[in-house]
């Protein structure tokens, strides 16, 4: 059985009691075999990372827990000549004693999972709190002060997690990088892709007013991709969309208006539609 995590970006609210947790776990603690003491200044090995999508009025932001991936084919390792090593339970630890001076091993996480400590003259990263699962624990610190349950450890053969990750559909946090990360996302959508939205609206009774529950088609190249209707603001939202694949179409149809149809050009970020107007 080897250790996994896997992280739900739609759940994290960017608290930081999980950093908190490894500060307070880590900083000015030795625990010789795994870590030095952490320096109490600085990034920690622990960092929330912000992507911001959309614009005015439709904007949402998601946070993405960062750490050490514990890589199967890891590039730290490789470049350590000895000082990082893999354990049978897929933990990466970096020797605290074979790890001095070695600057170098902060550049070789492709990452960037690596802190450099001053005091110590140490490269440091998460090492999955192992110092307290080999003493009983069933799971890291941050796991338990997580409230809103974003991190699930998961402790499988690697067959049986290769089954997650492909029915789950969950990603690294990086694609393109290598070394085979444990750590997997579900929902990285949100920070890494586009969406195409906007509200619906129409003059009712002298008055512009939100128009609910509309059928909306996301279509490209005439093939419908997705469809999902207007909420009680009158907006809608396509998710999920690669960056810069171009152009698409909505077909808006509602009782009591004319069906309307919009272009979109997908580019590099997300489209938002401020509102949409449709006509009797
Ligand atoms: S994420 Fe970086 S530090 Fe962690 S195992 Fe992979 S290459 Fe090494
Ligand atoms: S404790 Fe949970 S919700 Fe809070 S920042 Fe960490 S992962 Fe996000």
């Amino acid at each position: 059985m080897k250790w996994n995590m896997i992280i739900d970006v739609a759940r994290c609210e960017n608290c930081n009691n999980c950093l908190l947790a490894a500060k307070d776990e880590l900083v000015g603690n030795d625990f010789p075999g795994y870590s030095a003491p952490h320096a109490p200044q600085g990034r920690g090995v622990l960092r929330i990372e912000r992507h911001v999508r959309g614009s005015t009025p439709m904007v949402d932001a998601a946070y993405v827990p960062r750490m050490c991936n514990h890589c199967d084919d890891a590039p730290c390792i490789k470049a350590s000549k000895g000082a990082i090593t893999k354990r049978d339970d897929g933990i990466v630890v970096f020797d605290p004693v074979k790890c001095k001076g070695r600057r170098d091993l902060v550049a070789a996480c492709p990452y960037d999972a690596v802190v450099w400590n001053e005091q110590e003259e140490l490269p440091q990263t998460w090492f999955f709190d192992a110092h307290l699962l080999d003493t009983g624990w069933d799971a890291p610190r941050c796991v338990a002060v997580c409230p809103t349950k974003v991190f699930e450890v998961v402790r499988a053969t690697d067959e049986e997690m290769a089954v997650r990750v492909e029915k789950e559909g969950l990603r690294p946090v990086k694609t393109g990088l290598g070394g085979r990360p444990r750590v997997h996302y579900r929902n990285l959508h949100r920070a890494d892709r586009c969406f195409v939205g906007g509200s619906l609206c129409a003059e009712i009774n002298g008055r512009v007013e939100c128009v609910v529950d509309a059928e909306i088609r996301l279509l490209r190249a005439g093939a419908e991709l997705a469809r999902t209707r207007s909420d009680a603001f009158g907006d809608f939202r396509f998710d999920n969309l690669a960056p810069g694949s171009g152009a698409y179409r909505l077909s808006v149809l509602a009782t009591g208006f004319a069906p309307a149809e919009v272009e979109v050009d997908l580019l590099a970020s997300s489209v938002v539609f401020g509102e949409i107007y449709l006509q009797s």
